[in-house]
């Protein structure tokens, strides 16, 4: 059994929806998170930014966390490195772990800022499987949280240990 440990934090997560001024609509509206990401460089640091849209389409970018970048000591041919690791995408692909012969992935939860669905936070740190699939795993006990069988609904505190385990994805 080769066993994965990883640590997730959600509190820099945001919400599914804010409710703010929305300059093209020229009145308040509710900001529904796209989900996606993009990171901005600007002098020494990377800011990390969640894309909202209205329901017009407009987009407001949220800022999520400010990264370091790493101070470039030498530049040349060889070390083109211009994206620090800092700047990894935070998600992980199923796939790739059992392609390297992981069979189980604990996840320890660290910190939840607000009530977050164990589906949907699987759903946002998984890049390859989609969300029903995510549940359908919940449901099948492949997807466990503390060693027990929950609802996909089930809401994650700190503290707890999701057991991950893809020996039989088959199903996907
Ligand atoms: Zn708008």
């Amino acid at each position: 059994m080769t066993v994965l440990n990883i640590h997730w934090r959600f509190d820099l997560e945001t919400e599914e929806s804010v409710t703010r001024y929305c300059p093209q609509c020229g009145r308040k509206v509710s900001f529904v998170d796209s989900s996606k990401r993009r990171h901005n460089a600007n002098g020494k640091n990377i800011y990390q930014f969640a894309i909202y849209k209205c329901a017009n389409d407009h987009t407001w970018n949220k800022k999520l966390d400010i990264y370091k970048a790493k101070p470039v000591l030498t530049v040349n041919d060889t070390e083109k490195e211009l994206c620090p690791e800092s700047v990894e995408d935070p998600t992980i692909s199923i796939g790739e772990l059992s392609k390297q012969g992981i069979h189980t992935l604990c996840i320890c939860i660290q910190s939840v800022a607000s009530p977050l669905r164990l589906d949907r936070a699987l759903s946002t740190k998984i890049k390859d499987v989609s969300r029903t699939q995510i549940q359908k795993l919940i449901k099948q006990g492949n997807i466990q949280v503390n060693s027990q069988t929950v609802a996909a609904k089930y809401l994650l505190c700190e503290k707890d240990y999701i057991h991950f385990h893809l020996r039989d994805m088959s199903c996907l």
